[in-house]
């Protein structure tokens, strides 16, 4: 949590205060999901994706959007009995990556429309659906995985971490990738649940381009615009 009493003028001002005090506000919205060219996209016409987008200036890495991700998507069972509302937030679909100077990057698939981690799938296309062992279900346009065709390769989550936003980790002992979004079945509870409103639930065209970049490289360009600072500490 890093919000602070602005009124103690000199002391702490807010994130929120400061970028108002520099004049860099929501434009940055669209910078992880996008790329710098945030004009590339529309949020009307067909054919859309859904998303989950974020607000970097509303973000105070509370990291209430892992755990309720993880309620939905991974729920603690013990003796294989669910319990309700409890999740682990280490398996969250969205992670909350933070960096020194402070800036808080929520990592969420990008949705790209284009799949640089299906395309790299070595897995033959199946010839009656044409998906490899990853593929984009039609329906709710997520990224799902086939674990009785999948070799385990890693190839999918080395492709999603080279080219856009690393959300893909494979499975420590199989390789199998995990951590895609579901976007909760179209109820997307981080969205709900987020106490600042930093996520939304959106439509993207399909045929604009807009890439996700990693953690790394938004936060070294938040505090550069935030901060003024070509420094960049790296993870906190
Ligand atoms: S719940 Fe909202 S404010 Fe908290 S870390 Fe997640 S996106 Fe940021
Ligand atoms: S790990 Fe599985 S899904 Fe990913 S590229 Fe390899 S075979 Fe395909
Ligand atoms: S939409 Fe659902 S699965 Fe996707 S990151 Fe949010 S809570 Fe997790």
């Amino acid at each position: 949590m890093k919000e602070a009493d602005s009124s103690q003028e000199g002391t702490d001002l807010s994130r929120r205060d400061f970028i108002k005090s520099v004049g860099i506000g929501g434009g940055l919205v669209l910078f992880g999901q996008f790329g710098i060219n945030a004009a590339a996209w529309a949020l009307a016409g067909d054919p859309v994706l859904k998303m989950v987008l974020v607000d970097y200036v509303k973000c105070t890495g509370c990291r209430t959007c892992e755990t309720a991700c993880s309620a939905r998507n991974k729920p603690t069972s013990i003796k294989g009995k669910e319990l309700p509302g409890l999740g682990n937030p280490l398996f969250a679909n969205i992670r909350v990556h933070s960096f020194n100077p402070d800036v808080d990057v929520p990592n969420v698939c990008a949705m790209c429309a284009d799949t640089p981690c299906v395309n790299a799938c070595p897995v033959t296309p199946d010839r009656k659906t044409g998906r490899r062992a990853l593929y984009r279900d039609q329906a709710t346009h997520t990224i799902h995985n086939d674990s009785n065709r999948c070799i385990g390769c890693r190839s999918c989550a080395k492709a999603c971490a080279a080219e856009r936003t690393g959300v893909i980790i494979p499975n420590s002992v199989t390789g199998k990738p995990e951590r895609m979004c579901t976007l909760c079945g179209g109820d997307p509870q981080c969205v709900k649940r987020c106490p600042f409103g930093a996520l939304s639930y959106v439509e993207v065209r399909r045929d604009r381009k807009f890439y996700g970049l990693g953690p790394e490289k938004i936060a070294a360009e938040l505090a550069k615009g935030w901060y003024g600072t070509a420094e960049f500490g790296g993870m906190k």
